[in-house]
């Protein structure tokens, strides 16, 4: 999965009134923009984007974000302009600092090599070497504001036995990958439909689960989380659901189960979730990646 830089002007925070932006990813988790590119830009639906802020000091520069890009980049080409067309695509953001708190040009010039230190002349959209991502993601953890896990239950909190165990694997508790994996696939239960935030307002923000769609006996060391196709959000009754057979039971499995007794409603399924509900199988079936 690609990753970019992708650079701006202070303007652009400006544009965004950007106080109140911080503010909205730090409650709801996720502030969604169009990017604006010159030419065809490399990215994909997962990719990881950074955002560098170029301000005129140094103390108004730096790294500033981090998100995921949400859709496939596309093209319009204003009628009343006759230059080329621009090229768009939409980020989720889902952590920014506060300004004046960025990660220093200096500090990320250490972290990257020298072709890619912020410089002020450089293009604004800055495919990532492989690996740059690990050194990039360390930098980011340290100084990003917290992303604990909402739904991680602090240890010694409740007596075990009030604890029902449902089994997740560590990928299910990976806060990156469950970013990805919410930015593209929504909030909704993949299963079910179910949405917390339609329910609960403001309390059911950050309530839904994921899953991860590849069973873990057959993940050997090489394997690469890939949060698009291997994870799926599923509230919480589908998730104990699903996990009450070994292997897990598919998205497909939960919904015909569902509907043969009369409980689902609507298409919720998209065409990729049901890829990789059939990749899952195929895997199963094959043994094989
Ligand atoms: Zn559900
Ligand atoms: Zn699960």
């Amino acid at each position: 999965m690609a990753a970019v830089i992708l650079r701006c002007d202070a303007e652009v925070l400006r544009r965004w009134n950007y106080r109140a932006v911080v503010e909205q990813v730090a409650g709801s988790g996720i502030f969604l923009d169009r990017w604006r590119a010159d030419s065809c830009p490399g990215v994909d639906p997962g990719s990881e984007a950074w955002l560098v802020v170029e301000g005129s000091t140094e103390a108004s520069s730096g790294l500033i974000g981090h998100g995921f890009v949400t859709s496939q980049p596309y093209r319009i080409a204003a009628p009343a302009d006759p230059g080329p067309a621009h090229w768009f695509f939409w980020v989720a953001w889902d952590s920014l600092l506060p300004l004046g708190e960025q990660v220093r040009p200096g500090l990320l010039g250490e972290a990257l090599t020298d072709d890619l230190a912020s410089r002020a002349d450089g293009p604004s959209l800055v495919t990532l070497p492989p690996s740059s991502v690990p050194v990039l993601r360390r930098l980011w953890r340290a100084h990003a504001p917290s992303t604990a896990d909402p739904l991680e239950v602090a240890g010694g909190t409740f007596p075990p036995e009030t604890l029902r165990t449902v089994r997740v694997n560590r990928y299910e508790r990976d806060p990156d990958g469950r970013r990805a994996c919410i930015a593209f696939h929504g909030t909704q239960c993949a299963a079910c439909g179910f949405s917390f935030e339609s329910a609960y307002g403001v309390a059911g923000v950050g309530a839904i689960d994921v899953h991860h769609l590849v069973p873990p006996e057959i993940l050997d060391g090489a394997y690469q989380l890939d949060p698009i196709a291997d994870l799926v959000p599923l509230c919480h009754n589908c998730h104990a659901m699903a996990h009450t057979a070994t292997p897990p039971l598919t998205v497909g499995e939960l919904r015909s189960i569902m509907s043969a007794a009369g409980h689902l409603k609507g298409e919720v399924v998209t065409e990729v979730a049901l890829q990789a509900q059939e990749d899952a199988r195929r895997i199963l079936d094959g043994g094989r990646m």
